[in-house]
């Protein structure tokens, strides 16, 4: 072998000793997943992550995550003191975590909760029985205390009636009786309801601002270029025959002055095709029928301008009399005519959101990443380069998939609750993204999957921070990839004659191992790898997904999706047959019922929330390799540029966007 290796770097034959013994603990199972290389003989180590460090970094999100939890049973399951005495508990120790570190901790505790108890007598107009709370507490009082929780947890429920106020107009939808336009605001001010436990006391999930804007045409738009799901939208001349958008509709949009073949020829038309969607068997658990659409949207840039609006959407694939095509409605329309273009919106979100869920997130970054770290355990040493180079970016991923298996894509769990596909159906799609859609690994280099989509040129479309700023932080990673690799192949028949990395690329796409597609040096046959150019290309490309495109999928869970009715994860209502006349019914029929729409909250706020790790921060002495210390150094100097330069860039673009800064980019999937 002609690696040069460094210094500290055993003789191969203890290399090989170290692979040996590693491998015997890593196995796949294929039938956890249908479809999928999931793991199944793991080291406990692997399994746990670093739980410690983890909670360590998050523990007033999981306090306040707790805290809401018990609102919500005390809602439901009535008035229990010792649930009260957990919640305030919770809640206090969030406050004394976040507000005062250096007080006696538990004494902190005892007055937090206790000045949240009086806070909340004064509130609801209570006298205090004794004056000293605190006092009562520590004289182990505790009959006196328990009895003023309770009469805090009555005012607590009254305050979530909003609960059967909404059921009373679900009610209403279902026997078909008139609903005041009036009651819609009422309406979705109970799904905000959802996010305040109980005025500012309990503002412990923080709603976010798409609430506010999540009607309005830029927002609906801004949301295919920066949302949870930047990746649909391709660049098209002229319109597939199954979306027959006309010239008079278009020009209903544009003005008169544009056209679809002058949008076309110039470069401003896009296209959002949720086709992967058609034909998924939908559920109905845990109560209601679902539905779940395969939409077209077409956007474009209009002349002279930067961002892209909406322009039309056909709810389904087929084109019919009974599936039309729906376009914004004119200027100076009145409120109740608008709710059929409302509809097929939301219809839009809904496809987005479960395309989003199965196939960018859970598939083409957990699931995918799960092969690569099991491979690389069994075949690259520990004290490989490479081994070395990716463990930091495996960190924890084994650990939150099998938490998945068992509490969010298991029978009865959250995703099959909550997602408009059966559970199998959603698994399937999952699976289709690991295994190639809509790109297979090679073609999915960052820079080539753009081009591929036709979103590559910034001239014909300005305003898309995501490509921009995903753009910068693969750079760096290729960079620093590149740099590393040098260190230890200087010319290219030192990949080919490392032993290690061909079993490697051969086991990702083993059958019995990761079942990848597309990996391997283009035209080689046998996959194999043979230069140091696509060598870097593939970690890079390994490096990215695990750190910066989890990222960009994961976090904005919590800015656009913990608000149910922006990105419903399911329909409650088929699409509508004609394009205009749905009245306000129609629309709130279509909306998650606000049972469901928590669900969603408390499934995508945690996992949207919760940060642990920095990208390029391996920890000081990780890199025992004194070479290393050169290009790490660059590499991180690069990420703080970045950094000031995706702040100057939201002082100016049209449409914010700091999930790519590198600050919240993880090293790892551990969320
Ligand atoms: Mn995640």
């Amino acid at each position: 072998m002609n690696i040069c290796l460094p210094q500290h770097d055993p003789h191969p034959a203890e290399r090989k000793a170290a692979l040996a013994e590693q491998q015997q603990h890593y196995s796949y199972n294929h039938s956890a997943v249908p479809g999928i290389a999931m793991a199944s003989q793991v080291p406990e180590k692997d399994k746990s992550l670093n739980t410690f460090a983890w909670v360590r970094d998050n523990i007033s999100l999981l306090l306040r995550i707790r805290a809401n939890q018990g609102l919500q049973d005390i809602a439901e399951r009535g008035l229990r003191p010792l649930f009260i005495w957990r919640l305030l508990s919770a809640v206090g120790l969030y406050r004394v975590l976040s507000n005062d570190r250096r007080a006696g901790f538990w004494i902190a505790l005892l007055r937090t909760v206790l000045t949240i108890v009086q806070k909340l007598e004064r509130l609801i107009g209570r006298q205090p029985k004794s004056e000293d709370l605190e006092a009562d507490a520590k004289a182990g009082k505790t009959d006196l205390v328990e009895e003023r929780l309770k009469s805090i947890a009555v005012q607590i429920q009254k305050d979530r009636s909003h609960l059967s106020r909404r059921a009373v107009i679900q009610q209403k939808i279902a026997s078909g009786s008139a609903i005041a336009e009036a009651e819609v605001g009422s309406s979705l001010l109970d799904y905000k309801a959802l996010f305040r436990a109980y005025e500012d006391l309990f503002q412990l999930i923080y709603l976010p601002c798409i609430s506010q804007t999540f009607q309005q045409d830029r927002s609906f738009a801004a949301q295919r270029v920066a949302g949870p799901n930047p990746l649909v939208i391709q660049q098209i001349q002229s319109l597939p025959a199954k979306f027959p958008v006309s010239d008079p509709q278009f020009h209903a949009v544009m003005g008169p002055a544009d056209s679809l073949a002058k949008a076309g020829s110039e470069g401003r038309l896009y296209l959002a095709d949720y086709a992967v969607l058609e034909g998924v068997k939908t559920s109905a658990f845990p109560k209601a029928q679902k539905y779940l659409s395969a939409p077209l949207l077409l956007l474009a840039v209009p002349q002279g301008a930067r961002s892209l609006i909406p322009v039309a959407i056909q709810c389904d694939q087929v084109p019919g009399p009974t599936n039309p095509v729906f376009i914004p409605p004119a200027e100076g329309t009145p409120q109740a005519e608008k709710w059929s273009w409302l509809i097929a919106k939301t219809i839009m979100q809904i496809a987005d959101g479960n395309y989003h869920e199965m196939i960018s997130h859970l598939g083409r970054t957990h699931l995918l990443m799960e092969s690569f770290v099991i491979a690389t355990q069994r075949q690259i040493a520990p004290n490989h380069p490479l081994g070395i180079l990716l463990r930091p970016h495996f960190e924890g991923t084994l650990f939150i998939n099998s938490s998945a298996l068992t509490g969010l894509v298991n029978p009865g769990g959250t995703v099959e609750k909550v997602m408009g596909g059966e559970l199998s159906e959603s698994l399937r799609l999952a699976a289709k993204g690991v295994q190639g859609f809509p790109f297979d690994f090679n073609a999915s280099i960052i820079p080539d999957s753009f081009a591929a989509r036709g979103v590559d040129n910034p001239a014909q479309l300005p305003d898309y921070p995501y490509r921009d700023d995903a753009l910068l932080i693969w750079e760096a990673i290729h960079d620093w990839v590149t740099d590393y690799l040098g260190l230890y192949y200087d010319h290219d028949a030192a990949v080919q004659q490392d032993t290690e990395i061909q079993a490697w690329v051969s086991e990702l796409v083993a059958a019995e191992g990761g079942h990848l597609t597309g990996i391997g040096e283009p035209g080689s046959g046998d996959p194999q790898i043979l230069t140091r150019a696509y060598l870097a290309n593939a970690i890079a490309l390994i490096i990215f997904t695990a750190s910066a495109q989890h990222a960009a999928v994961n976090f904005p869970q919590a800015t656009y999706m913990t608000y149910g009715p922006n990105m419903p994860l399911a329909g409650y209502q088929p699409a509508p047959t004609k394009a205009t006349g749905a009245t306000v019914q129609d629309y709130l029929a279509l909306l998650p019922p606000l049972d469901q729409a928590e669900s969603q909250m408390n499934m995508t706020y945690p996992l949207g929330s919760l940060y642990y790790t920095r990208l390029g921060d391996y920890g000081a002495g990780y890199f025992v390799d004194p070479q290393v210390k050169a290009p790490l150094h660059k590499f991180q100097e690069r990420l703080k540029q970045i950094e000031i330069l995706i702040d100057d860039r939201n002082a100016t673009r049209p449409t914010f966007y700091d999930v790519l800064h590198p600050a919240k980019i993880p090293q790892s999937i551990n969320i």
